[in-house]
């Protein structure tokens, strides 16, 4: 049995956040700034944040020109415009609300590589940037081929680049860092080690159920909740739109006089790469075998990393002496566009998911919708 103060203190909330990623950080941090005296709980599955919020490659980014050209065939040139939109805003709104030199923002632009199979899409890059120029006040996409030979990329792959300077870089690490001490600094409790099992509404708001080694289970309860738990969704809401997505990521050890500093798309966004610091981070190749790479399961696929270890060789590294530190895994989670979803599941049960491979950038607007839609 709890005690009186327990009860008070430790298992009854106005609010309750399942997850504790970007957005479940994010929503609770809005919710405070709109109801600063709400007592708000995130409830954690791991003992430390376990999804895609930790292991991203921290591309500040709103997508690369042939993504976008992508996105325009199956939402349609508004939505497209939108998306893009909400990308920009949620990466002004994170860098305004925790600081660059916390989260290590570097403002070293956006890069995408066109190969020879990709040269068609720049015949349309006008018409894109007339799209996407109010967000921006100027052209977001620039062709700057002399980047090619400056960066040291395979000149017999790589034959244009497209240039953004509103694209930047983060420490993900820093970024989860600085979000989870404000949140803490506003009184937000993060419960870690708290998986939720299921939840349950009653006449008087929401019960909660985490399995625990002492209780056996604890019934937190909330008079709202939130559901942030992104690809691992179906497990509270089984008719989530929703596919897994695991994203497999290579970083290399530090490389000697490397020019490369950015952030690089290439193949339509399905691989992407950077430096960090003097080390390049890639990841991707997901498309080359979508049905095993279709799982919440962390892991390896060897021929993503074959792919990857290939890519960089051939195409980003061709005439640099590194070595391939390690392998890391995360898992996405994707829907029939790229749209997030956010939700009113009933009056008192609300989500917001599906961020696909940018939500370092809508992360927060996401969050702040979903406090809106409960606060
Ligand atoms: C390899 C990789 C590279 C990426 N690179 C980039 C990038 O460069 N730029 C970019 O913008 N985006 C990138 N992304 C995408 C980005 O990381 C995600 O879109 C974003 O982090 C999703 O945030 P989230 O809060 O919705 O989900 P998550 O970060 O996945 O958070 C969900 C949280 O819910 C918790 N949880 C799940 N189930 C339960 C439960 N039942 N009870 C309690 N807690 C639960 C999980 O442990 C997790 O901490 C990348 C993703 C991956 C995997």
């Amino acid at each position: 049995m709890f005690s009186v103060w327990e009860r008070q203190s430790f298992i009854n909330y106005d609010y309750i956040i399942i997850g504790s990623g970007i957005v479940g950080l994010s929503t609770a941090i809005s919710m405070k700034e709109k109801e600063p005296n709400a007592n708000i709980a995130i409830l954690e599955r791991g003992l430390l944040p376990s999804g895609a919020s930790t292991k991203n490659a921290g591309f500040a980014c709103f997508g690369s020109l042939t993504e976008l050209l992508q996105d325009i065939k199956t939402l349609g040139k508004e939505r497209t415009y939108n998306l893009a939109q909400e990308r920009y805003k949620g990466l002004l709104k994170l860098r305004a609300r925790l600081g660059d030199e916390p989260i290590d923002y570097q403002n070293y632009g956006g890069y995408e590589l066109i190969r020879e199979e990709e040269l068609p899409f720049l015949k349309e890059i006008d018409e894109v940037n007339s799209l996407l120029e109010p967000i921006f006040s100027s052209q977001p996409f620039l062709i700057d081929n002399k980047l090619i030979g400056q960066f040291g990329f395979n000149t017999s792959v790589v034959k244009s680049i497209i240039y953004s300077p509103f694209e930047g870089q983060i420490d993900t690490g820093k970024m989860m860092k600085a979000l989870i001490g404000k949140a803490e600094q506003l009184g937000i409790i993060i419960h870690t080690g708290a998986e939720v099992e299921a939840y349950n509404e009653t006449e008087t708001g929401v019960e909660v159920t985490v399995k625990d080694k002492l209780y056996k289970e604890i019934n937190f309860k909330a008079d709202k909740v939130a559901i942030c738990t992104n690809a691992f969704t179906k497990q509270l809401m089984p008719e989530a739109e929703i596919a897994p997505g695991r994203g497999i990521v290579l970083i290399t050890k530090p490389i000697s006089n490397l020019t490369i500093q950015g952030v690089f798309h290439m193949d339509q966004g399905f691989y992407y790469f950077r430096n960090f610091e003097d080390r390049i981070i890639l990841g991707g190749a997901r498309n080359l075998d979508i049905e095993t790479e279709t799982t919440t399961d962390q892991g390896i696929n060897n021929k993503i990393t074959e792919n990857l270890t290939h890519t960089l060789k051939e195409t980003i590294l061709p005439d640099y002496q590194y070595e391939i530190d390690y392998f890391w895994s995360g898992i996405m989670a994707f829907g029939e566009h790229k749209e997030p979803l956010l939700t009113q599941v009933s009056d008192r049960v609300f989500a917001g998911f599906r961020l696909g491979g940018m939500g370092v950038a809508i992360g927060t607007q996401l969050g702040e919708k979903l406090a809106n839609m409960m606060v």
